[in-house]
């Protein structure tokens, strides 16, 4: 078979990242007999040095004309005072919400191989878990209304958190669908004792989950939710939640699993065309240096073959070559824990992983 995909490697590690994870789809191609067609397009930082926007209209018509889409990371020092609708992380706004993307998949599953690098007591970790954040997209506070006013004590800035029934529905079914293909359990989480936004949610959620009675299906409010995750994140399968609160949790959440360097995600909406990015931002601090952990991104052009494609066993191939490089004990920096020796560069990942497949 043959697939365009954009790739918009964006700032810092992102061009290091993609071009590995383009490496490994080569190869996972040349296996299976299929042809991957690549295509550069500009997003975040550079591209607003190169354009003036942060996401330029030729990248949105490049990703729409794809099949689908490779993401690396946006941002940086060097964009850090631009003002809100020049900085690079709007791109990716502007990106999910032009591609109709308003599911965000989040796996957080804990590698066997890496429990030492898990901040979390054994005694917590027990024997492992495996969690599936469902974050809503392109809804909630990061698009709804916002601006400045007069407010009691002067001048004030506000943001608005704002979910239609339409919304949460169709988030709500993607997480009860997930759950039925997992071990049917779901957590709806929220802050309904505060937000009418939420009380809304949850009211949804509770009409769908009657549609669903082999769910086990219970709310959790944020605050506690946050609490729960390193406290027991064994009682977790499916989580649900709203843009800003799944932002939060999916990042600790790939703390306790070890690393954000291992963490991909799958952006879907209605149509096969997806956006595949690994978790974590561009990480200015290492970036050039050859010192990222390419693993993320390769699990998310994994995801793509698997959710896009519909290419399950070359997405296995991968995740089990992914597995082999680290039950073998190789480490980049990021998930090193206690392990002694020499860190891996990226590059040096990347060869293992393909040496694997
Ligand atoms: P970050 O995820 O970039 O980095 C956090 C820490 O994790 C850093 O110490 C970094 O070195 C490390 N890290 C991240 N990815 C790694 C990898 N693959 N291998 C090894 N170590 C890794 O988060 P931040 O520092 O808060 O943000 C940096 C920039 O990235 C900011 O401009 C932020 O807005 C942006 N950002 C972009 C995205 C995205 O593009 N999707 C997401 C989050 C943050």
């Amino acid at each position: 078979m043959e697939f365009n995909i954009a790739l918009l490697k964006g700032d810092g590690i992102g061009p290091e990242i993609v071009d590995s994870a383009v490496k490994v789809l080569e190869k996972t191609g040349q296996k299976f007999n299929h042809t991957f067609y690549f295509k550069d397009y500009l997003i975040g930082g550079i591209a607003f040095d190169m354009t003036g926007e942060p996401l330029p209209v030729e990248t949105i018509q490049g990703c729409l004309a794809s099949d689908s889409v490779l993401l690396g990371a946006v941002g940086g020092y060097k964009w850090d005072n631009l003002s809100g609708d020049k900085r690079p992380e709007k791109a990716l706004l502007g990106i999910r919400s032009a591609l109709g993307l308003y599911t965000n998949l989040r796996p957080a599953p804990l590698y066997p191989a890496l429990r030492s690098a898990s901040p979390l007591k054994d005694e917590i970790i027990g024997d492992g878990f495996d969690i599936m954040i469902v974050r809503e997209l392109t809804g909630g506070i990061y698009f709804g209304e916002r601006g400045y006013r007069e407010g009691k004590y002067g001048t004030e800035a506000f943001d608005t958190e704002a979910y239609s029934v339409m919304e949460i529905e169709r988030i709500g079914r993607t997480a009860f669908e997930c759950a039925m293909k997992r071990n049917k359990k779901l957590t709806s989480i929220d802050k309904a004792n505060v937000l009418e936004s939420s009380r809304l949610w949850r009211k949804t959620m509770h009409q769908l989950a009657e549609k669903y009675p082999e769910v086990e299906y219970s709310d959790l409010l944020v605050d506690n939710a946050a609490m729960q995750l390193v406290r027991n994140p064994r009682q977790f399968d499916v989580i649900v939640t709203s843009n800003m609160f799944g932002d939060i949790l999916s990042d600790e959440a790939s703390q306790i699993t070890g690393s954000i360097g291992m963490l991909a995600s799958a952006s879907l909406g209605d149509t096969s065309r997806g956006m595949y990015e690994p978790i974590h931002g561009s990480a200015p601090d290492i970036a050039g240096q050859n010192k990222a952990n390419p693993i993320a991104t390769i699990l998310s052009a994994s995801m793509m073959l698997r959710y896009s494609f519909d290419l399950s066993e070359e997405a296995d191939c991968i995740e089990k070559a992914v597995d082999k490089v680290l039950n073998a004990g190789y480490r980049t920096a990021d998930i090193m824990g206690n392990t002694d020796g020499t860190p891996l560069t990226c590059t040096e990942m990347t060869e293992k992983v393909l040496e694997a497949l």
